[in-house]
């Protein structure tokens, strides 16, 4: 639609999620339009979040350090711990304010029409985890806070059968309420939060 450089923008902004043909010429106009200080400050955030991101060898989160903020913060309670999907489900839960345990990433759900089994997430990191004692404390609560979608319930099942091998580890789940077939970073605080109070063991 448009000549040269404007247009591989708009391409390739158009690939982004969430980022329709609309939206895409919206931000590539803008940007055109904006301070060079400032479009040298989103050059080099781009460049980075490729060089420079960690993630966090406990966790799994995306973290600035080899472990991030949250499984070095002494007042967080290691006793218990969130098991989620992706980083920016850690997110979505922080904003609730409800919990104040630790966090696992997997990395994913299980979808093996997509080639995702177990060996792709994290989960051999979890065993290992939850099978460990740190010098801070035993892990005595896994919630298990995987999408409410098919890929989710699977994974979910999935960790409910490896996780009974542990005795004495309490596995519970978020409530229900969540909307199904959604993304756990799309619930809103407070459904989110209520999901999260009212948990159940499996
Ligand atoms: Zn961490």
């Amino acid at each position: 639609m448009y000549e040269g450089p404007v247009q591989d923008l708009i391409d390739e902004l158009g690939r982004l999620p969430g980022v329709g043909p609309k939206s895409a010429q919206r931000i590539a106009f803008h940007l055109l339009g904006v301070d060079p200080a400032d479009l040298s400050r989103l050059q080099d955030a781009l460049q980075r979040v490729k060089d420079g991101v960690l993630f966090c060898d406990v966790c799994g989160n995306v973290s600035a350090e080899q472990t991030c903020r949250i499984c070095k913060d002494p007042r967080r309670d290691v006793t218990k711990v969130c098991v989620v999907e992706e980083p920016k489900d850690v997110a979505a839960i922080e904003r609730t304010r409800e919990f104040k345990g630790r966090y696992h990433v997997l990395g994913g759900a299980l979808d093996p029409l997509s080639g995702v089994g177990p060996d792709q997430l994290r989960i051999r990191e979890l065993l290992t985890r939850i099978g460990t004692a740190s010098a801070e404390g035993e892990i005595s609560e896994l919630i298990i806070a995987t999408d409410p979608n098919t890929e989710g319930e699977a994974t979910a099942t999935y960790l409910v059968r490896m996780l009974r091998d542990f005795p004495g580890l309490a596995v519970t789940r978020l409530a229900s309420g969540l909307p199904m077939g959604g993304d756990l970073e799309f619930a809103d605080e407070l459904t989110l939060g209520r999901a999260f109070s009212g948990r159940r063991a499996v």
